[in-house]
């Protein structure tokens, strides 16, 4: 979503006559856009923030000053903590606020001191945000839910974020039909979690994401949808029914499970046990046979066992996902969990991500050593680092090389897999005999 994020801002200070550079030595407005997720991302902004100090110091002896600005959860969580600790950053803003961007730019110029906008205002950014831009590009990102009303223990986001959101129904329609007409060929629509999503419809209804999906898919040019990321006990029988009955929606799924123990997804306040999910997972699998699973996980959270840790290898095992983000605990303050008794040292926390990450490698790279010697769609969106080379993903996600024409950029091509590497695979292009699957 920050990906998304940036984008926008980018799309809202064009008309004022900013363009996105390479190098922030060469920016008139340097934006960090941070992530409050895990402790580490945290941290990381103060030290790049000492990197910027230099650059910014260097730039404000030209006749070009720059501004400097932190967006993002660690500016909406930090606020005035960040102008305490680099007092020569000039904007601090949330992500509910980045439709002021051009309004708080014309401040700095117009006004001395510093710019801080973390409150969460009444109305939406969305509103006031431009149609988002194909920008040359065959798979784009659409927002259209935020926040989160879940209040896992461990997590920042409904803090960060705010509550849950979700965009009206004719406007992500619109916003997607602008993306498609400009050349996307495949959508991702994007939440913190977004199959909460419930948009108003102009009738005075309330859509699910299933039904949106079904619609979505009515869109001509339109050819692959996909959405992230996922909340598990929100997975509703019309989601379930899209993935049976909507060919254009990709037979892959990110729904994470956070540990393999009941004990641990109770203390997390998680609404799925692993009964549940795993019914889940058959249910969906029923619907679309060749359904594929990722997940996220986390270690070590307070209290875990080496017994609930042995459950979340045996869920692995089990369900055979084909890959995943797997994390140590990372307590956050003002979490429920951060102060719950029963820390997991950070050896411990450390010995079992490492072994659940060997576990979830193995069983990804069993999944596309399967795929080799089968044709497979292949949305061919990017070139390669060698010449003569496209990349593409897969209906699974997978990374994709082919040596192909760079005419068949942005077609779907059905290709022959003909090896399967740690984080990719290698596919051979046949020509004629390698009939389009859609153009
Ligand atoms: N909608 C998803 C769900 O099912 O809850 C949440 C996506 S969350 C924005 C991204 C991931 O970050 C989580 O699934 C979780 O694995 C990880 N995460 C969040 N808080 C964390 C923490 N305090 N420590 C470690 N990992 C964390």
């Amino acid at each position: 979503m920050n990906v998304y994020d940036a984008e926008r801002m980018a799309d809202l200070l064009a008309p004022i006559g900013y363009q996105t550079v390479e190098e922030a030595k060469d920016a008139d407005l340097l934006i960090l856009n941070t992530c409050h997720i895990r402790a580490k991302a945290a941290e990381k902004v103060y030290s790049d923030l000492g990197r910027l100090r230099q650059i910014k110091a260097t730039r404000n002896t030209s006749t070009h000053p720059m501004i400097l600005a932190v967006a993002g959860c660690v500016a909406q969580a930090e606020g005035e903590e960040i102008l305490k600790r680099a007092p020569y950053v000039d904007m601090v803003f949330g992500p509910q606020t980045y439709h002021r961007l051009p309004e708080m730019v014309a401040r700095t110029h117009r006004e001395t001191g510093t710019i801080l906008e973390t409150d969460f205002p009444l109305e939406s950014k969305f509103d006031h945000l431009p149609k988002p831009k194909a920008r040359g590009r065959y798979s784009a990102f659409l927002t259209v839910q935020e926040g989160c009303d879940k209040f896992c223990t461990f997590c920042v986001v409904p803090y960060t974020r705010g509550a849950e959101n979700s965009r009206p129904t004719a406007d992500v329609i619109s916003d997607a039909r602008s993306l498609v007409a400009g050349g996307v060929r495949e959508i991702t629509l994007l939440g913190q979690n977004v199959n909460a999503y419930h948009g108003a419809t102009p009738h005075g209804t309330e859509l699910g994401l299933g039904r949106l999906i079904t619609e979505l898919a009515k869109i001509n040019g339109l050819h692959r949808i996909r959405y992230t990321t996922s909340y598990p006990a929100e997975v509703d029988d019309d989601l379930i029914e899209a993935h049976a009955t909507v060919p254009k929606l990709m037979p892959y799924l990110h729904l994470p499970v956070q540990s393999g123990s009941d004990r641990i997804l109770q203390a997390m306040n998680r609404r799925h046990n692993i009964k549940a999910y795993r019914s889940l997972v058959d249910q969906l699998r029923h619907a679309r046979s060749d359904m594929a699973f990722t997940s996220d996980f986390i270690v070590g959270f307070p209290g875990e066992s080496d017994a609930d840790f042995q459950s979340t290898l045996d869920l692995v095992d089990e369900i055979g996902f084909v890959g995943a983000y797997s994390f140590k605990y990372s307590a956050r303050l003002g979490t429920p969990a951060a102060a719950m008794p029963d820390q997991v040292p950070d050896k411990t926390k450390s010995d079992r991500l490492k072994t659940l990450q060997g576990k979830l490698t193995a069983s990804q790279a069993a999944f596309n050593s399967k795929t080799v010697g089968s044709k497979m769609p292949i949305l061919l969106d990017g070139y390669g680092r060698h010449p003569g080379q496209l990349v593409g993903r897969s209906p699974y996600m997978q990374a994709v090389h082919v040596s192909a024409p760079a005419e068949q950029l942005g077609n779907i091509v059905n290709l022959r897999i003909e090896a399967a590497h740690p984080n990719s695979l290698a596919a051979s292009y046949e020509g004629e005999n390698c009939r389009k699957a859609i153009t």
